[in-house]
């Protein structure tokens, strides 16, 4: 499932694979630990806490705060037709961090350090293979979840 993420695939192998396909579905997960009940973001195969190897998908809030940001001028191969873009930072309501680019409800000039944002799940279904990734958002941002309920393994 790493394939929906973009054009170089790194990693063949995974055991959160689930995460893609839960993003697809429009759900942002964490693991879970199923031994000290850690929760990671992005999903961890192995906690991070206690090096158990078992762990369930919990669906988080998307809820979070802008760390940091910066405007992209010059592009990685691939992103040459959307300079300029920008990508922020986020602290995670429940856990982890993230990067991600600022969707179309956000003003770019309203972006600032703290800010509260929403991250929304997206699918891109237009490209050749699909992709899923998500954008910042404003806070109250609504999006369509379908797919798997909390906890489940995809
Ligand atoms: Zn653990």
């Amino acid at each position: 499932m790493f394939q929906w993420f973009g054009k170089v695939n790194f990693c063949p192998h995974t055991k959160v694979d689930g995460f893609a396909a839960h993003l697809r579905a429009g759900r942002l997960m964490g693991s879970t630990c199923t031994a000290c009940g850690r929760l990671s973001s992005p999903p961890r195969a192995d906690c991070p806490a206690c090096r158990h190897d078992a762990f369930t998908f919990t669906e988080l809030s998307g809820r979070g705060t802008v760390t940091t940001f910066t405007t992209i001028n010059a592009a990685p191969a691939g992103f040459e037709d959307q300079v300029p873009f920008r990508l922020g930072v986020v602290d995670l309501a429940e856990a982890g961090r993230l990067l991600a680019g600022f969707g179309p409800t956000i003003d770019p000039q309203e972006i600032a350090i703290d800010m509260p944002v929403q991250v929304v799940p997206r699918l891109d279904e237009e490209s050749e293979s699909i992709k899923v990734y998500y954008t910042l958002e404003k806070p109250g941002t609504a999006w369509v979840r379908t797919g798997p309920a909390q906890g489940e393994r995809a």
